[in-house]
């Protein structure tokens, strides 16, 4: 059994999963304490780069896909004429880039608190931030919680919540007070996506979530799992939530046709995140 010393492995201890996890280091990149949260870079034997926030693997080289991807597009396609996008957090921009590959999108605003994040990203994520002098994004450093409470009404079509945990400034993106003000901002038919953390290890909160979605008036809400492999459990998820009736179901010949590369979405995987595991569906039917 390897020993996990911490000069070769970076291991993050979850105490309220009860899990751990852990990837092989060659060394320390960087560390800045910002106002709002610790950040750290690696670089890792096999992964590439890893981003940690608070202790908590946030994004690496490898494997960032499944998330960006999972993140924006099932969203995107699932409404009817996407055209003025925001991103609360997301600072690594990974998700700003898969937004900005839908050619009929107008604008993407991303609100991430910490601009500490995107610096990092700029300098350890080239890759994820190849978008960012888009000239469809504005890129804003600010509370998001703010931001939605003072956004204009029925102004939105998407909305992503690429956000961190429900601990320290991304406590307040998952309450009903948060999502009145996205349901007010959105125009009909607009959609919220939020990372909605494991299904396998966090059900309580998954439901906690969907029902305050439902509570405040969001319709048509659908969960798709996806794997993340840096994350605990490695069983991750979005919860998609409509602003009143109208389109449902997926744009599927406009994802055929999309003639932009990705490495984990398609029409099928988009349609199988669709089709509910049993052991989620009957967590949401109590
Ligand atoms: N999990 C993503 C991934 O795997 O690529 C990365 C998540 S992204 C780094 C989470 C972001 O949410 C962080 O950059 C953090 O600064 C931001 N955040 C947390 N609370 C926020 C708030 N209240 N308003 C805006 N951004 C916030």
């Amino acid at each position: 059994m390897a020993n996990l010393e911490a000069n070769r492995w970076f291991t993050e201890v979850s105490d309220r999963d009860g899990s751990a996890f852990s990837l092989r280091i060659n060394r320390k990149l960087d560390e800045i304490q910002s106002p709002f949260q610790n950040v750290e870079m690696y670089e890792t034997t096999d992964f590439g780069n890893l981003m940690i926030i608070d202790g908590c693997t946030m994004v690496s080289s490898r494997e960032n896909f499944f998330y960006h991807e999972m993140m924006s597009h099932p969203a995107l396609f699932s409404h009817p004429a996407p055209k003025n996008v925001v991103i609360i957090g997301g600072g690594d921009c990974g998700t700003l880039r898969e937004v900005l590959k839908h050619p009929d999108i107008e604008r993407v605003t991303q609100i991430d608190i910490d601009e500490v994040v995107t610096q990092m990203s700029l300098k350890y994520f080239p890759e994820l931030c190849e978008s960012n002098n888009d000239s469809r994004a504005t890129i804003m450093f600010d509370d998001g919680i703010k931001f939605m409470k003072e956004a204009d009404a029925e102004s939105i079509d998407v909305i992503i919540v690429d956000g961190t945990d429900p601990i320290g400034p991304g406590e307040g993106l998952f309450n009903h007070a948060f999502y009145t003000s996205c349901l007010n901002a959105l125009r009909k038919g607009g959609i919220m996506i939020q990372q909605s953390e494991s299904p396998l290890m966090h059900m309580p909160l998954l439901i906690e979530m969907r029902d305050a979605m439902t509570d405040v008036g969001f319709v048509d809400l659908q969960t798709l799992p996806f794997p993340q492999p840096i994350y605990p459990s490695g069983l991750w998820s979005s919860t998609m939530a409509r602003k009143g009736e109208g389109f449902s179901g997926f744009r599927e010949q406009d994802a055929d046709k999309a003639l932009f590369h990705t490495d984990y979405y398609n029409t099928g995987i988009h349609k199988g995140a669709l089709a509910t595991p049993n052991f989620m569906k009957r967590a949401f039917a109590k």
